[in-house]
């Protein structure tokens, strides 16, 4: 057997290792990413790092998500099969049905790199094989076509991925205490509004929009005022590419309009988001003029009437707040023309806010239609849960702003989580089993987090009291508040605060900030405008007022009778993500790691530059060193057993003692040496400390 694990290297090198913890060069990003590439090139896109999974987009069909490949995963240990996204879902959901605790299932990465295939791959996964009753298949049912209804009004075609997604999102599946799926929850996080009123050059708006356009009946276009170009909207055309060929809206109307009906959408909600969706196309194409005073005025009022109908508000009362400001004197209101500058950004900014906040209301209108009801007679209380979480990735673009700070600061909390569980979790297995370890260096991002979070003196709140002070705030004098501030932190620079000289030069409006996964340059501008996304009163007043009932439930008369500034867009994100993490820590992690292969998202074509930046934005490195650290692999007995039995007279066919007894007299027989493994004292696990003697025992056993 000895001889055979020495030579039998040849399979491993045509397709890498599908666990890199069995990488002998496991501290080389050139090791890590030549793996990769070798499993990629064979179209094993699928490789671990312990339980973590890295998964690489493979931009084409490959067959993997079969029926049949659902049955192989389903109650097989983790370990016996390759790595597919399917094993840590059957791992978390056996996990939890056996020990009856709560699992979460994150999943990063940048734009395209296949977060929400996967999440959608485990829901299908948990669809098809979690026992099922006849009376909850409907639930099962709204839990996967939620999907399409949220990707239709959250997902937009960007440079790069025809289906972004433009929220994060965070999904809780319910079970009951029989493993069946009864309900489900969903948490949106920060949509970019932005979109709806500007796309860049090849973006689209929100797909909703144009497979209204593309799908709607003649008589609901009719109803609504819509043709069918959707050229004829500005807040579609601006990025000159409403029509793609790789989209197909007709088709996608089909599917979303099919959803609506399953998850208990009437004729009347339609009607009522429809007539929203309708009027935000109209509102873009509202045009202003300037008068001789410079006042803005709207000469052809056709849309405006089109949107009074829609929305069930006055058109001359609309008019009037698109170009006017109520300003609150001592003791009466003034009302004050707008500019023709400032009138379009209320318009932009109306459109921002309806949408943004249907959004909302149709994510609770979807959970208020998966809340389990109790159909069954079945004692429901003992839930559990796992959760999908699929958030935007850390990025860094040529110009970054408010969204990249948000995204990134999201990014710092989720590693903090992963870094503390992880280590957390190792270090009290190690405790448990008696092991001795070494405890290895890490970098703690949390001083990051505070930078950015803590109160009275974080990003966040320098940016709260530049946007409620009274007086000439701008972009600039927030930059120089964070100067004054935190200027001497050691993870932030700009201009004049710079760093080593030699590094990429720092603009005047910009600041840097060096997160765990890299620096990142922010750009000032438009900072202060995006976290206080004001909505002047005069169109509040409007839009409560409106007889749609999705908007009356949307913009309440509470809001205008509060006289406190709501929560600004930083702070709501803030505390969105707190939030978020309380619900996370509670429950037992599997992560999911994807990457993007190359910018051209064609199959078969792996850009290792790309790669390795990847790698190194999501931390894998710094995960395989922790893994590493103390024991590379670690195995119950039983399963060990299982698995290996066949190479000791002793074990084979059967072994009938205690296992912890039939693996000792396996080692002994296949020649591990002492500093090889550690036998935990709790008596249910082998711990391996060098990947080489795993790998050689597969070898062996292959053979
Ligand atoms: P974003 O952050 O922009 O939402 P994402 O990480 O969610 O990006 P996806 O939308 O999941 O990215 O994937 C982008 C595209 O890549 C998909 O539309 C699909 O064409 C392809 N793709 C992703 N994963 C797979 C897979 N496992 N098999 C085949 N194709 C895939
Ligand atoms: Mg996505």
């Amino acid at each position: 057997i000895r001889l055979h694990m020495e030579g039998t290297l040849t399979a491993r090198d045509k397709v890498g290792v599908q666990d890199f913890v069995l990488l002998d060069a496991y501290t080389s990003e050139s090791a890590f990413v030549d793996n990769l590439r070798k499993r990629f090139s064979e179209n094993l896109i699928y490789t671990y790092i312990g339980t973590l999974l890295v998964s690489v987009n493979p931009y084409q069909e490959l067959g993997i998500y079969t029926m049949s490949q659902m049955e192989l995963y389903q109650g097989v240990n983790f370990f016996e099969l390759p790595p597919h996204v399917y094993a840590i879902a059957d791992n978390a959901y056996r996990m939890m049905c056996s020990e009856l605790n709560n699992h979460f299932i994150l999943i990063s990465g940048e734009s395209g790199a296949g977060k929400t295939e996967a999440s959608k791959k485990i829901l299908q996964y948990f669809a098809v094989t979690c026992p099922m009753t006849q009376s909850l298949q409907i639930a099962r049912d709204r839990l996967l076509l939620s999907n399409p209804v949220l990707e239709a009004f959250g997902n937009a075609k960007t440079l790069r991925n025809d289906n972004s997604s433009r929220f994060g999102k965070y999904m809780d599946i319910q079970f009951d205490f029989q493993g069946i799926p009864v309900g489900g929850h969903i948490i949106s996080y920060l949509i970019e509004k932005s979109r709806v009123v500007y796309q860049n050059h090849g973006e689209r708006n929100f797909h909703i929009f144009y497979q209204l356009l593309a799908g709607g009946e003649e008589e609901r276009l009719a109803y609504l005022g819509l043709e069918r170009d959707p050229q004829l909207y500005k807040y579609l055309s601006q990025g000159h590419c409403a029509k793609e060929s790789s989209i197909n809206d007709k088709n996608d109307w089909k599917t979303v309009s099919n959803a609506f009906s399953v998850i208990d959408f009437t004729e009347g909600d339609l009607e009522n988001l429809f007539g929203i969706i309708a009027s935000v196309l109209h509102l873009g194409n509202v045009g202003f003029e300037g008068d001789d005073q410079g006042c803005a005025t709207i000469p052809d009022t056709h849309e405006i009437k089109w949107i009074a109908k829609l929305l069930g508000v006055h058109s001359s009362i609309l008019l009037e707040a698109l170009t006017h400001r109520k300003i609150e004197a001592k003791t009466e209101e003034v009302i004050c023309p707008l500019t023709l500058e400032l009138s379009v950004y209320a318009r932009d900014a109306m459109a921002k806010a309806v949408y943004g906040r249907t959004f909302t209301w149709l994510v609770n209108k979807i959970n208020s239609s998966l809340v389990n009801k109790g159909i069954n007679t079945i004692d429901f209380t003992k839930k559990t849960v796992i959760g999908l979480l699929d958030i935007y990735g850390f990025e860094v673009f040529d110009k970054n702003g408010f969204e990249q700070f948000c995204i990134n600061y999201c990014n710092e909390k989720l590693q903090q989580l992963l870094i503390e569980r992880t280590l957390k979790a190792e270090q009290t297995e190690y405790e448990m089993e008696g092991i001795e370890w070494e405890p290895i260096q890490y970098f703690n991002n949390k001083i990051i987090c505070d930078l950015v979070e803590e109160r009275h003196k974080g990003i966040i709140s320098i940016l709260d009291e530049e946007c409620i002070r009274p007086g000439p705030a701008t972009d600039l004098s927030f930059l120089e508040k964070l100067e004054e501030k935190v200027g001497k932190h050691a993870h932030f620079e700009t201009r004049k605060l710079a760093g080593p000289k030699g590094r990429k030069r720092i603009g005047w409006m910009e600041f840097r900030l060096l997160h765990y996964a890299g620096e990142v340059t922010y750009c000032t501008k438009g900072f202060l405008e995006k976290n206080n996304d004001l909505l002047y009163r005069h169109l509040k007043e409007v839009l409560c007022k409106s007889t749609n009932s999705i908007l009356r439930e949307c913009f309440l008369v509470a809001e205008l009778e509060n006289r406190r500034r709501p929560p600004t867009v930083g702070t709501q994100f803030k505390n969105s993500l707190s939030s978020l993490l309380e619900i996370l820590i509670s429950k037992e992690p599997s992560y999911i790691r994807c990457i993007k292969p190359n910018e051209r998202k064609e199959p078969s074509k792996f850009d290792d530059f790309l790669v390795r930046h990847q790698i190194k934005y999501l931390g894998l490195m710094e995960h395989l060193r922790v893994r590493r650290a103390g024991f590379a692999y670690r195995r119950k007995y039983e399963h060990f057993l299982q698995r290996y039995k066949s190479l000791c007279p002793d074990t084979w066919p059967h072994w009938c003692g205690p296992p912890a007894e039939g693996v000792e007299r396996l080692i002994k027989y296949i020649g591990y040496k002492p500093e090889e493994y550690k036998l935990g004292n709790s008596r249910t696990k082998i711990f391996i400390r060098f990947p080489r003697t795993l790998f050689a025992t597969e070898d062996a056993f292959e053979f």
